[in-house]
């Protein structure tokens, strides 16, 4: 298998830019209320139908990798309903483009393989050998409202993140558009509107393109914005004030002379937008001692931001460590900011989170 990734970089994101259309269908049906035959919540029929159409293309291409998936088909297998909702969907989610869809594998054969498809995402992770970590509607609030989210896909070697996707179907497509201050709140993911998909390779630097219903675009290298003045920055952060202490970002925003208001928005559409420069840092700072962060919450974006040119790190300024199984249980929090203030922001994190202690 080659070294450079080129085959695991094309079909993963062919893989999320399908998921992407399930889950952009399922939110205008279920805005249009098509979706009412089943029990289950949108964000429950997205989930499935993503992590189906993502597993089902990495098998038909890598079928001996292992995958660490958010979920498992065990409310589906309870739920004849539900099963065939979602199956219909995986079906409708087709790319319109033969050669993309053949390299994906097709559609899935049929309900029950699409069951058995969905709990294969059920590897340990770990440090060796080659893992996906795939979370397949990353900020699921953010999903329900029309603001932001994110299908995410990442490839890890020995514990290492090789590949790393992310589908964000309700960012700007242009890399140089600011971020508004509402830019999670009312996205509202029109219909026409197709967003974006974020790569990177190790060591290959990160890329941006337009969405699509077919093939793939062309990629657009994407960096972070240059910044001298960490006063100057814009940072990003949780809508979720359960997911990241809000308090304590603006006590750090306030160390750094951040005078501008925070950027609030869900899931890993933050890693996007600060490594395409459309904002400067990502604070992630704990709530609660005991949770631990999870690998597919994560892996894609941190790929993407480092590079980008960022740097990205736990509270404490520790790389996070993604080889430790489906969590990152050695890390707490997360800092991604522009190297060359790196330092700087975890220095004022030290100081907050030090003095509260
Ligand atoms: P975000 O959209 O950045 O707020 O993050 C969404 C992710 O936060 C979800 O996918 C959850 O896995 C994760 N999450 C759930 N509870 C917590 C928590 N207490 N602290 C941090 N992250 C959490
Ligand atoms: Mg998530």
């Amino acid at each position: 298998m080659s070294s450079n990734y080129e085959q695991e970089l094309n079909v993963a994101l062919l893989a999320v830019q399908r998921a992407t259309q399930l889950t952009k269908s399922v939110f205008h049906q279920n805005a249009k209320g098509t979706l009412n035959k089943s029990d289950a919540s949108p964000v429950t029929i997205g989930d499935f139908g993503a992590q189906a159409l993502i597993i089902s293309a990495l098998q038909a291409n890598f079928p001996n990798d292992e995958i660490v998936a958010e979920e498992e088909a065990k409310d589906l297998r309870e739920n004849s309903q539900l099963r065939d909702l979602v199956y219909g969907l995986t079906q409708e989610a087709k790319l319109s483009d033969a050669t993309a869809e053949q390299t994906l594998g097709g559609p899935i054969a049929s309900a029950d393989k699409m069951l058995d498809i969905i709990d294969k995402g059920d590897s340990k992770g770990g440090n060796s050998g080659r893992i996906w970590a795939i979370d397949p509607i990353d900020g699921t609030k953010g999903f329900l409202r029309g603001g932001q989210y994110a299908v995410c896909l990442a490839l890890m070697v020995d514990g290492d993140v090789k590949v790393g996707v992310l589908g964000c179907p309700n960012l700007p497509v242009s890399d140089s558009e600011p971020l508004r201050e509402g830019i999670g709140a009312d996205a509202s993911d029109e219909e026409g509107k197709f967003g974006v998909l974020f790569s990177a390779v190790q060591n290959q630097g990160a890329q941006s393109r337009p969405l699509s219903k077919a093939g793939l675009t062309q990629p657009h290298p994407i960096n972070m914005k240059p910044i001298s003045n960490v006063s100057d920055a814009t940072f990003c952060e949780s809508v979720e004030a359960g997911h990241s202490s809000q308090g304590d970002a603006a006590s750090i925003a306030q160390k750094l002379g951040i005078t501008k208001p925070s950027v609030r928005m869900d899931s890993q559409a933050k890693y996007a937008s600060i490594a395409r420069g459309a904002g400067d840092l990502y604070l992630r700072l704990p709530v609660r001692k005991d949770y631990v962060e999870k690998i597919w919450d994560h892996a894609a974006g941190d790929l993407i931001v480092r590079e980008a040119g960022g740097q990205v790190t736990d509270v404490e300024g520790k790389r996070l460590d993604f080889s430790l199984g489906r969590t990152l249980k050695e890390n707490k929090g997360v800092i991604a900011a522009p190297r060359e203030v790196h330092g700087r922001v975890i220095q004022a994190v030290g100081e907050v989170l030090g003095a509260k202690q």
